[in-house]
């Protein structure tokens, strides 16, 4: 089908992981775009000089890539020493080196830029090849070069990103924390990617800055080119390239609906969550930037529930020091509509890495040394966080909270460290807060099946369903072949989240829970009849799901959990749920949203 302008029109269907409906020009993102710089080199005594400047880097990538060779032959590893000779060889490969130097010596360009016209040459060539595998083989390319730029910059090179126009949708393979870290995200306005689920990166970056966006594509980028045009409908999850007149019509009346949606629904934003029958959950937002906390207060917030603090690690190229975490929090801590600040200890590893890791890549590391291990290990980069949160405690209410625990040696520790922190800064007279509330956050089966244990050590608990289910169920939270197993009504999922909440409330311990799942509108009514006591999720859902609890009762609700609990399977737990939804809200639930 064609479209006005005689382009191509596709639609493609993903997974919609952010709401609403966006109309605007394709920016095809590829993260070596970030790395290339482009300049002429004036004079022709440059050239001499740029193609020094390429060997150089040549020369240094070899040394590198030998000497991690001869470390991994000592710990007697095989596979990748092979890979490790292919990356080698095309270093000193003759074709590849001339290419790049008639490109530097022909246009007159950096040593950057001529790499990167040599890559968009393999590329070419590969893509050209029958045999799949072969033709996979370009990101070997694509990896040396990328060692070579990264040589060519000294590695301090300046990675700002600049997209170049005023409201571009931005298409990519996938994101990684890095490659958002460096866009000018008020020139953005949606997201399309090949990869991802509802809760990789993306998903969570765009709901946090309220940007439709549909992950999960496929091949998205293979249909796009910078300056397409693209509709982006985050609620249906579909994907709109070069629309014809019509459907552009369609998508506009669409997004004028949703908008006005949102309006109606903001009204129910600043009452608190009570349901018919006067049970109270306090609803918080997970932030990740301070710059969304207005938004937040504006959605209903009454509270922090999760800040997300690794974000502070990975937009920069040295750690963070105490006072960069204090001048961070406060700005949070300080804001008078919230209740309290849930700040988390930073979790990285697992899909979030900083320029600091500079531990060898993990063959799974949403298991490795992520989180809480990754603290423990690095006990002085722990502390400097501790004692900023500590700091910030004499600013206002401030909750800590511990991601990844799976033991209870694991909490023991941490609370050690953080008692010791805190005593460290009593002794030079900071001012820090009497106590502060202590909590684990519940994501590893491990912790929910020792959860009666784990509550005697903590004020609280705080549920990460994205981690939970993604163990419990063992998918792969960022692989989107996996994504339609990922099912929070999943029977497991209920009574690992029912355990945990019985517990803690045995215990005399409040729970809350910070995972998507706690902003997904179906799954308010059971998370009810648990009796959770606070619920924390991106601040666009708060308006939603605190209509549904003010038009809820408590009663009504634990008896449909007492009948979703009796199901052996997921797909009946959710007709039943979705059934009682359709039925209960009608105004809420239509069959076809569903
Ligand atoms: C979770 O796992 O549910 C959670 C809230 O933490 P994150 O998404 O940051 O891993
Ligand atoms: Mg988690």
């Amino acid at each position: 089908m064609m479209s006005d302008q005689g382009k191509k029109t596709f639609v493609l269907k993903g997974i919609g992981v952010s709401p609403g409906v966006v109309i605007g020009k394709v920016y095809r993102f590829d993260p070596l775009d970030a790395q290339i710089s482009f300049y002429k080199l004036h004079s022709a005594d440059m050239v001499p000089r740029e193609i020094e400047r390429f060997k150089n880097a040549l020369k240094e990538s070899s040394r590198q890539l030998l000497e991690i060779q001869e470390n991994l032959r000592k710990t007697k590893v095989t596979e990748p020493l092979y890979i490790i000779d292919v990356h080698v060889l095309l270093l000193s490969d003759k074709k590849f080196i001339n290419r790049t130097i008639k490109y530097i010596r022909r246009l007159g360009v950096n040593a950057e830029w001529a790499l990167r016209m040599t890559l968009d040459h393999y590329k070419q060539v590969f893509e050209g090849l029958e045999d799949v595998y072969i033709s996979g083989r370009i990101s070997d390319v694509q990896y040396v070069i990328q060692r070579i730029l990264r040589n060519l910059s000294g590695e301090k090179r300046e990675m700002v990103w600049d997209v170049g126009q005023e409201g571009v949708v931005i298409v990519s393979h996938d994101l990684s924390p890095a490659d958002t870290a460096q866009m000018k995200m008020d020139k953005i306005v949606g997201f399309a990617t090949d990869s991802g689920g509802r809760t990789s990166h993306t998903a969570i970056v765009a709901r946090s800055m309220e940007l439709p966006a549909v992950v999960g594509l496929d091949n998205v980028t293979r249909f796009v080119r910078t300056g397409d045009d693209i509709i982006v409908d985050g609620t249906s999850g579909l994907v709109v390239v070069n629309p014809y007149p019509d459907m552009l019509k369609r998508y506009e009346e669409k997004k004028r609906h949703y908008d006005e949606a949102k309006d109606e629904y903001l009204k129910y934003a600043r009452q608190p969550a009570v349901t018919l029958d006067h049970y109270t959950v306090k609803i918080g937002s997970n932030i990740e930037f301070v710059e969304e906390i207005s938004s937040a207060v504006s959605h209903g917030a009454e509270h922090v529930g999760l800040y997300r603090t690794e974000f502070l690690y990975i937009y920069r190229d040295d750690l963070p020091t105490e006072e960069d975490h204090f001048n961070n929090y406060r700005q949070v801590v300080e804001e008078k509509n919230f209740s309290w600040s849930t700040i988390r200890t930073f979790d990285l590893g697992g899909d979030k890495f900083t320029k600091y890791q500079k531990h060898a890549k993990e063959m799974n590391p949403q298991m490795g040394l992520r989180a809480i291990r990754f603290c423990l290990r690095e006990v002085d980069i722990f502390k400097t966080q501790l004692r900023a949160i500590w700091r910030v405690s004499a600013l206002g209410r401030v909750k800590i909270l511990f991601p990844m625990i799976s033991s209870i040696e694991e909490i023991r520790e941490a609370k050690r460290l953080l008692e010791e922190a805190r005593r460290e800064l009593v002794t030079q007279g900071v001012p820090v807060a009497e106590r502060m509330e202590i909590g684990a956050m519940i994501e590893v089966p491990a912790a929910a099946v020792i959860a009666d244990q784990l509550a005697k050590e903590v004020d609280y608990f705080s549920i990460g369903t994205n981690d939970l289910i993604q163990y419990s169920l063992a998918i792969d939270r960022s692989n989107e072949r996996v994504t339609y197993l990922y099912e929070p009504l999943h029977p497991a999922v209920l009574r690992l989240i029912k355990r945990i909440v019985d517990a803690a409330h045995e215990a005399g311990i409040r729970v809350a829970m910070c995972g998507e799942m706690a902003g997904d509108p179906l799954c308010c009514p059971i998370l009810l009849g648990m009796e959770l006591d606070e619920l924390s999720m991106n601040h666009l859902a708060i308006p939603r799901i605190k209509r549904i609890l003010q038009q809820s009762s408590l009663e009504e609700s634990r008896k449909l959990l007492a009948q979703a609990l009796s199901y052996k399977s997921a797909a009946e737990v959710r007709a039943y749920v979705q059934n009682y939804m359709i039925h209960h809200f009608p105004d809420e639930f239509q069959k076809r949203d569903l």
